[in-house]
């Protein structure tokens, strides 16, 4: 299963990723994440990309692009993955999805977490005191949910004009947000298995009782 999380930062998409990746055994690719490990090594990377994470400004595509793409390779070859931050530019998007077509491995789903800001404003606050995140100081939030409305959120239009846009009601328990998703996983693998059979679908079920 290939599978990407869209959402505003605070959304919980980390949260729910790791709990989808370790449910599915899928591999969890957070460019967040990654870029936060380049910055702490020191690498060439991690010092090309900490200016524009400190700003709370996207990482230049072709940076982003290159970093993940061995990793989707690999997680591919395994079963599947989740993409977690990735893609948040249009150019992003198409650069996953072509190279998902050529290989006859399309993204199945992309689910949208939708949630207010005065909600994600509250939330990362609380991160801000509890991780110490440099980027999740006040200004810097909401130029970040600025750089979410102006450059992500066309990526929803992308992927509903694709047919695999789900919205996923991401205000509640976290608990409860993880069973509609896992739900709705297993609704679609289910669907996609059953679709895939060579018996007519009125057929499910025939002889049971
Ligand atoms: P996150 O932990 O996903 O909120 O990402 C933290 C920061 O890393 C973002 O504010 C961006 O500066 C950078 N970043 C993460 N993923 C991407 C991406 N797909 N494209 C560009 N920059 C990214």
């Amino acid at each position: 299963m290939r599978v990407l999380l869209i959402g505003p930062p605070g959304a919980g998409k980390g949260t729910q990723a790791a709990r989808i990746a370790a449910h599915f055994d899928l591999a969890r690719i957070a460019t967040g994440d990654l870029l936060r490990q380049e910055v702490a090594s020191g690498s060439e990377l991690g010092r090309t990309a900490k200016a524009y994470m400190d700003r709370g400004d996207l990482v230049p595509d072709e940076v982003v692009i290159a970093m993940t793409r061995e990793r989707v390779v690999k997680a591919n070859a395994e079963g599947g993955y989740i993409l977690d931050g990735y893609p948040r530019t249009l150019a992003q998007a198409e650069a996953a999805h072509r190279w998902a077509e050529a290989r006859g491995v399309p993204l199945d789903l992309a689910l949208l977490f939708e949630i207010g800001t005065d909600e994600l404003l509250a939330r990362l606050a609380g991160r801000a005191r509890e991780e110490g995140r440099s980027d999740d100081a006040e200004e810097t939030v909401r130029h970040r949910l600025e750089v979410f409305r102006s450059q992500t959120h066309p990526l929803v239009d992308y992927y509903r004009r694709r047919g695999i846009l789900v919205r996923i009601d991401a205000v509640g328990p976290v608990d409860a947000i993880t069973e509609q998703i896992l739900a709705l996983l297993h609704w679609y693998k289910f669907k996609a298995l059953t679709a895939g059979a060579d018996r007519p679908e009125w057929a499910i079920g025939q002889g049971d009782g």
